[in-house]
């Protein structure tokens, strides 16, 4: 059974999961393996690989875990928690754990093996956010849980060890540390200003126009103002909400455009970048209606992080955000059709 411990000194909950216990020289062959076409889990045909799926969108009446789908959620199997058992939240002396508990899925967002989500149509991005709904509403029925993560790695340096296009959902029975600390500060915020501090920024970002890369009806793409890493792009949607599973169809719809149009930009101007992207959403336990805003934070994995940030937990960041939207903004786009 994984297990979830808290640092006594900075409050940081970490993952033990020692079911596949690695010794020290099994960390070294680890990256290289990604698994391509030949060999995939999740091509169809392949449906005996996966455990039995979760949820399918098919549209032929095929049957469970047969091909003739568009779109398939299965558990991850290999777990970085375990969805069986209780939580079972104890002290030992001055520390605390509870028993690693999550569910741990993963969204093969295609069928083809090639396609990525810069050569999907909008309608099959838009799916993905479907499913990545319907999943947190059944999801947030489990009591034992806090937090969904909805998070995608592309490409092997972005930590993907398949090809095949998906993301993953890790459903958690605690606020992850990121969260909690914009969660912090925009509750900060809003105690001294009675205003979302995503709003502030919209509007400020909106007016300035130098950091935004694409503004649409619903969703704005800008490079935020102190960005972590080379060409970090936000996307946040105009109207104030707090839940990625509470947005409107109209949100869904333009953010997946928003998804196509900011990641054929990057492919367009960085060389297919390898990337993470990762849904910020309110934790479900919390009533933050006011003040948190929901958004999607994509990283092209452009550098490699130095042993200076891991140090000191400070970034280095070689490329201004003004210089990343001039660079996105001014991209050449050829629209796909499917
Ligand atoms: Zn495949
Ligand atoms: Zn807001
Ligand atoms: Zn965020």
């Amino acid at each position: 059974m994984p297990e979830l411990r808290k640092d006594p000194v900075t409050g940081r909950w970490v993952i033990l999961s020692t079911r596949r216990r690695k010794r020290p020289n099994d960390f070294r062959i680890e990256r290289s393996a990604v698994v391509s076409g030949a060999y995939c889990p999740f091509c169809p045909g392949r449906e005996d690989l996966t455990p039995p799926e979760i949820l399918a969108f098919r549209q032929n009446g095929s049957g469970a875990n047969t091909p003739g789908w568009d779109l398939r959620v299965v558990p991850n199997k290999f777990p970085a928690l375990q969805v069986e058992g209780s939580l079972d939240r104890e002290g030992e002396g001055m520390f605390d754990r509870m028993n690693g508990i999550g569910a741990h899925e993963v969204v093969i967002e295609h069928p083809d093996h090639a396609k990525t989500l810069a050569t999907m149509t909008e309608g099959e991005i838009e799916r993905v956010l479907w499913a990545f709904r319907e999943r947190i509403q059944d999801l947030k029925r489990d009591r034992r849980f806090r937090y969904i993560l909805i998070f995608k790695n592309h490409g092997a340096p972005a930590g993907a060890s398949l090809e095949h296009s998906h993301s993953q959902l890790i459903a958690l029975p605690i606020v992850p540390d990121f969260v909690r600390e914009e969660l912090d500060g925009a509750k900060q915020h809003y105690g001294a200003k009675e205003r979302c501090v995503f709003c502030d920024i919209l509007r400020q970002e909106i007016a300035a126009e130098r950091r935004v890369i694409q503004e649409d009806a619903d969703i704005i793409a800008l490079s935020p103002y102190a960005p972590r890493f080379p060409f970090e792009t936000w996307m946040l949607p105009r109207r104030h909400g707090a839940r990625f599973e509470d947005a409107s169809h109209a949100e869904y719809e333009g953010l997946a455009r928003m998804l196509w149009s900011v990641l054929a930009r990057m492919n367009r101007t960085l060389e297919h970048p390898s990337y993470n992207l990762l849904i910020h959403s309110a934790p479900f336990t919390e009533e933050v209606g006011d003040y948190y805003h929901w958004h999607v934070e994509l990283m092209p994995k452009l550098t490699r992080t130095a042993g200076f940030e891991w140090g000191t937990g400070f970034y280095i960041n070689p490329t201004s955000p003004e210089e990343a939207a001039d660079v996105l903004r001014n991209a050449r786009l050829e629209p796909v059709r499917g």
